[in-house]
């Protein structure tokens, strides 16, 4: 009696396990929003799907936008975690409502290089992504953050938000090695050539910086060591947002990727569970993959 009384109890616990579970299989499902950029997203969407799915942990649908753009309507609430590779014309006001309501529900986002770019004018979408760049942002945006003296400080100084330098490979520096994405990496690690994204602007508020990037002026860049790596708390969603990404090849940078697959999971469910590669870069090596 007892044991198929705990027999019972082990079925029930499957049931709950199983019918919690975000998608078959128990995978975390992903959205790729992709369409219209001023970077190579025709190239770089099919890497970020392939990251995603070598992680063993999501599935991946793409969303494209339209031509017709009042048809894009996406299910948000089917995903927890939609992967921003976007910058581009605004989505129709029933669209962004939805977004938000999903992202204040618990959503997950991460945002790629140039989706920080987008929607300049989308007060709600610049909480989400904390900090953004171009198109006309300047201090009415909000603050550049800058780290300094061993912590993050807001600077309100007048001036265009977003710039970089000609491209490099420069070092990134984390300032919270005990946040889940950045558990268990190195302090320091080099990202292969790409744009240093510097000045970006924005609300900045219930940001954790993950990592900086000392934009050197001996290479264009502003003296400051620039927000690179963070995530904001949006109600009860989170946002992962990396700079970093320019094109196809700044994809194959080790330090691209398992951040990006870190920050997704993280985005997603709000825990890390994949272990640091060994071919993760050093302070002074650029590590890439094929
Ligand atoms: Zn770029």
């Amino acid at each position: 009696m007892k044991t198929s009384w705990n027999h019972a109890l082990a079925g029930l616990a499957t049931l709950v396990a199983l019918s919690a579970s975000p998608a078959q299989g128990g995978l975390l499902k992903a959205l790729i929003v992709d369409g219209q950029n001023n970077h190579n997203w025709r190239g770089t969407t099919p890497v970020l799907e392939k990251l995603l799915k070598e992680t063993g942990l999501f599935t991946v649908d793409v969303a494209t936008t339209p031509a017709q753009m009042d048809q894009f309507k996406p299910d948000f609430a089917q995903y927890q975690v939609v992967v921003l590779n976007y910058n581009g014309r605004d989505w129709p006001a029933e669209t962004r409502a939805a977004f938000e309501k999903y992202m204040r529900a618990g959503g997950g986002l991460v945002v790629i290089h140039g989706a920080d770019n987008t929607f300049p004018s989308w007060p709600e979408f610049n909480e989400m992504i904390g900090l953004g760049g171009w198109g006309g942002r300047n201090e009415k945006s909000g603050p550049m953050v800058r780290w300094r003296e061993g912590r993050l400080v807001l600077d309100n100084a007048p001036g265009a938000g977003g710039t970089h330098g000609a491209q490099h490979a420069f070092q990134l520096v984390t300032r919270d090695p005990r946040h889940p994405i950045m558990e268990g990496l190195p302090e320091k690690w080099m990202h292969a050539t790409d744009e240093l994204y510097s000045k970006l602007r924005g609300p900045a508020k219930n940001m954790t910086l993950l990592a900086t990037a000392y934009a050197d002026p001996k290479k264009g860049g502003t003296g400051e060591h620039e927000p690179a790596l963070f995530t904001i708390q949006y109600g009860q969603g989170r946002i992962f947002h990396t700079v970093l990404g320019h094109d196809v090849p700044q994809h194959a940078c080790v330090g691209f990727i398992v951040t990006f697959q870190r920050g997704a999971e993280w985005a997603a469910r709000g825990k890390v569970t994949q272990k640091v590669p060994a071919d993760f870069p050093t302070a002074d090596q650029v590590s890439m993959r094929k």
